[in-house]
């Protein structure tokens, strides 16, 4: 029987619930066919939006597709160009459309990826898209992969794994007994370790780290991690770095993790966006040794350039991931291989966010992925090539991988210079501290900044370098 009201089957909707969904896909496809020559710059602030859409809740409802224009009339205006291949500012990366694509039917199907077995679409899709994934980073095949809302969750998820196996091999059951009269945990890392590092350790109730000093680039120095670990034989975790925020710069993993390996350490590999250097055969001297660590964190929504927000945990030892993370409850139904997606990362309800990482790396396809890499790096070489050919411009990095830091002279001059190409509107790079110094920190991780992109960008940081006198 034919009723009108209800022959949609969209739940809690009326009849003509497409228009939403027609109205955000034409918003969305307009924003990403603009963003490359938009002013790269937010026009306004949190307060214009909220003006604009009202600050009181309302009473009573409003149509649909009027609150979705509504929302992006208010809210376009504020948005940071951070697709933009002139975008340099902290790492954030672009978007693949193929991903976008994905993205949206994840939130149409709206599975709930943490079960195998009641949702095996979402859950077949993510488990290829790891499969996929330790193979192109050349990690262990029998690695375990989850998916994370970033590295920071990553870091986590490795970390809990860590601190799992290292008390267990003290005869100490963390997970039944707590941190409360356990043997102290040691976790050693370089000094110039992300602080999402910092982050994942206190949740975990491990408190900060011991750091070991890190060369000019912040690479950990190997004999000081050697040294530290020969110091004590309390359980140890070692947490490395692929890919320094301002440097580029790789620890040396393999020999950091051999070293670890030889006082019963275990070896962590925050590689957030610098893990994707082992995507490609032109990087193996910065990726070599990698896959010698026990754990791995990494981000998609980086230099993958999938939306926000992915993440990816790999632990070498998988049973140690879910002994650490997985939960039992009666109502939660098991693989026989144990390895449901919700025992392998904090996250237990969660969308299905490995799919988008699948649809680009088949898009991509395993060359695909090396060029993309390969592009961004040769886009930082020239980068770096070109601004440290202008007058009063010095790189302070050695430019290894994606990253540039750039200072104009004294620190209130880099912040002026900073301040000047930001308002301009063409380029975003933001403004950090590295060796004391104010830095502008230009970070290359947009697939589409081309050579055409970057000289676009010099012109641009040429023409702010002039107007401060
Ligand atoms: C971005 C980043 C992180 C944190 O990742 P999120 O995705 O923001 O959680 C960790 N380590 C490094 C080196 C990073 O660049």
């Amino acid at each position: 029987m034919h009723h009108a009201g209800r022959t949609r089957l969209l739940v809690g909707m009326e009849p003509d619930a497409q228009r939403p969904l027609d109205l955000a896909f034409a918003r969305a496809v307009a924003w990403l066919e603009a963003v490359p020559e938009r002013h790269v710059a937010p026009a306004t602030g949190v307060d214009a939006v909220q003006d604009r859409l009202g600050r009181v809740l309302p009473e009573a409802g409003q149509d649909p597709a009027a609150v979705v224009g509504r929302l992006a009339d208010a809210v376009e205006p504020a948005l940071i160009a951070s697709q933009s291949p002139r975008f340099y500012g902290w790492v954030i990366g672009g978007t693949h459309p193929v991903a976008v694509a994905a993205d949206w039917l994840v939130t149409a199907w709206d599975q709930n990826a943490a079960m195998r077995e009641p949702m095996p679409g979402t859950s077949a899709v993510e488990e290829l898209a790891g499969r996929w994934l330790l193979d192109l980073l050349g990690l262990p095949a029998t690695a375990s992969v989850g998916f994370t809302t970033g590295a920071t969750t990553a870091n986590l998820a490795g970390l809990a794994a860590a601190r799992h196996r290292v008390l267990a091999d003290a005869g100490w059951d963390v997970e039944a007994h707590g941190l409360g009269g356990a043997p102290r945990v040691r976790v050693l890392a370089g000094a110039e370790r992300h602080g999402s590092v910092d982050l994942a350790l206190r949740y975990l109730g491990l408190g900060a780290a011991t750091l070991v000093p890190a060369d000019r680039e912040g690479r950990i120095d190997v004999a000081a991690l050697e040294a530290e670990l020969a110091r004590s034989s309390d359980p140890t975790i070692v947490v490395l770095q692929a890919g320094n925020l301002h440097s580029g710069a790789f620890d040396d993993v393999g020999a950091a993790s051999d070293a670890a390996h030889r006082h019963g350490a275990w070896a962590h590999v925050d590689g957030a966006f610098g893990l994707w250097a082992a995507a490609t055969p032109r990087l193996t001297h910065l990726a070599a040794g990698l896959a010698r660590a026990d754990s791995w964190a990494t981000d998609a929504h980086k230099t993958l350039n999938t939306p926000y927000d992915c993440g990816v945990s790999f632990v070498a030892h998988p049973a140690d991931a879910v002994a650490a993370l997985g939960a039992q409850a009666s109502y939660l139904v098991a693989t026989a291989s144990g390895l449901d997606p919700w025992t392998l990362v904090p996250e237990m309800s969660r969308r299905a966010r490995g799919v988008p990482v699948w649809a680009t790396l088949a898009a991509l396809g395993r060359s695909g992925v090396a060029a993309l890499v390969d592009g961004l790096v040769a886009a930082a070489a020239l980068l770096a090539d070109e601004l440290g050919r202008l007058a009063g411009v010095e790189i302070l990095n050695d430019v290894v991988y994606t990253q540039v830091c750039v200072t104009f002279g004294a620190d209130e001059r880099t912040a002026a210079v900073a301040d000047a190409l930001r308002a301009q509107g063409e380029v975003y790079a933001s403004t950090s501290r590295w060796h004391d110094r104010t830095v502008l920190r230009f970070s290359v991780s947009n697939a589409w900044t081309d050579a055409g992109q970057v000289r676009r960008t010099v012109e641009a940081v040429r023409r702010a370098i002039d107007a401060v006198p």
